[in-house]
């Protein structure tokens, strides 16, 4: 009998592998999304993600697109900078960079606040613009920078905003449901996250969760975004009673409710990021084993991802594939850190019996590849 092959793991961050539970849920009758029970579905998603944190679960309110997490970020800051306004851009790595893209994409007046990848972010030239720049409107900036595997400090820059009156629009796509957001102290007005992150749903849906008060203000204003379908305010407006302007990825939506469950089952966000933090230590300390050095103080790092830099005569393509030929997938770097890092994320449906395959992988992959 042949011995039944092992699932393969992702070890990308997002999306995830999914456990059997949500990955069921993708074969659910068909749903129409004009009809009344996918309303009732999207009205219950939609509450579960403001139930995520304590303190979005009264002010706050969601609006679900049908797209990855880009077009969540896309929509909100199309959507709650207003053209008149000017977004300050704090980056320290690819995701903050898109968040300028963005704002000049659609005519946004920005500035863009940048260090090196590796970098903390500035808070010194954060605290000068804002004292002295009267223009600036909105603060932007990302939580988890994905590329480097850094969780940004954001209380200072949240104290900032919060004390200058300046709204924080965070790009929580690779931590909203895993790391600590502090809403209020942060001054933060609207928050992006997609579905197949630390949510564990499949990937295209993303949704952007915001004040409510803001969200009446889009939804009723006359200026309208330079874009039809990241517009969050008419989003926002249309799905109070579940329904959507524009077709959902209604299967998508089965999945990301039964993640939901399964995460509200689990314990909710503290939990899940106790238990990446286990996971990922167990990578950091086999990896510091082998004498292969974080790309950044392993404290700085977040609970799901680790990057690493690839030891001399590895390149990331061996390591890549001798990893793939025992069933796990790493991930690269992104621009320049390309040729000289490797990351791995822990988010997903990882079982212990997982861990217990990677760990040796890890160290056999290394020696022989
Ligand atoms: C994954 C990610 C995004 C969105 O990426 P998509 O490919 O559009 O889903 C945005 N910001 C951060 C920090 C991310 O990790």
């Amino acid at each position: 009998m042949a011995a039944c092959k092992p699932r393969t793991i992702l070890l990308n961050p997002g999306p995830v592998t999914m456990s059997e539970r949500v990955r069921a849920a993708l074969t659910n009758e068909d749903e129409c999304h004009r009809e009344a029970e996918f309303a009732d579905r999207m009205l219950d998603i939609k509450r579960r993600l403001c139930a995520v944190y304590d303190e979005t679960a009264n002010d706050y309110q969601a609006a679900v697109l049908t797209g990855s997490g880009t077009s969540a970020v896309e929509a909100m800051l199309a959507s709650l900078v207003p053209d008149d306004g000017e977004v300050l851009i704090v980056a320290n790595g690819v995701y903050g960079e898109r968040m300028a893209t963005i704002a000049d994409a659609h005519g946004k007046p920005a500035t863009l606040i940048r260090t090196e990848w590796t970098d903390p972010l500035p808070l010194e030239a954060v605290a000068k613009p804002l004292d002295q720049n009267k223009t600036i409107t909105h603060v932007a900036t990302v939580h988890h920078e994905t590329t480097t595997g850094r969780l940004n400090d954001l209380a200072a820059i949240g104290h900032l905003c919060r004390s200058h009156g300046k709204p924080l629009l965070l790009d929580a796509v690779s931590s909203f449901a895993a790391e600590d957001i502090q809403w209020a102290a942060w001054n933060v007005l609207a928050a992006a996250g997609t579905a197949n992150k630390c949510l564990h749903g499949a990937p295209g849906l993303s949704f952007v969760i915001a004040r409510r008060n803001a969200l009446d203000d889009i939804a009723r204003s006359n200026a309208r975004p330079k874009s039809l379908y990241l517009d969050l305010g008419r989003l926002y407006a249309a799905q109070k009673d579940g329904f959507s302007p524009f077709t959902q990825a209604t299967h998508v939506a089965f999945a990301l409710q039964e993640a939901l469950k399964e995460f509200e089952e689990e314990g909710g966000w503290a939990a899940r990021r106790a238990v990446y933090r286990s996971r990922s230590e167990s990578v950091r300390a086999t990896l510091s084993d082998r004498q292969i050095r974080p790309l950044i103080p392993c404290d700085d790092m977040s609970s799901m991802l680790s990057a690493f830099r690839l030891p001399d005569g590895l390149t990331y393509e061996a390591l890549h594939d001798a990893m793939r030929a025992q069933g796990f997938v790493i991930y690269a770097g992104q621009g320049h850190l390309a040729p000289a890092i490797f990351r791995i994320a822990v988010m997903g449906d990882i079982r212990d019996s997982d861990m217990a395959r990677l760990l040796p992988a890890l160290t056999d992959s290394l020696r022989t590849a």
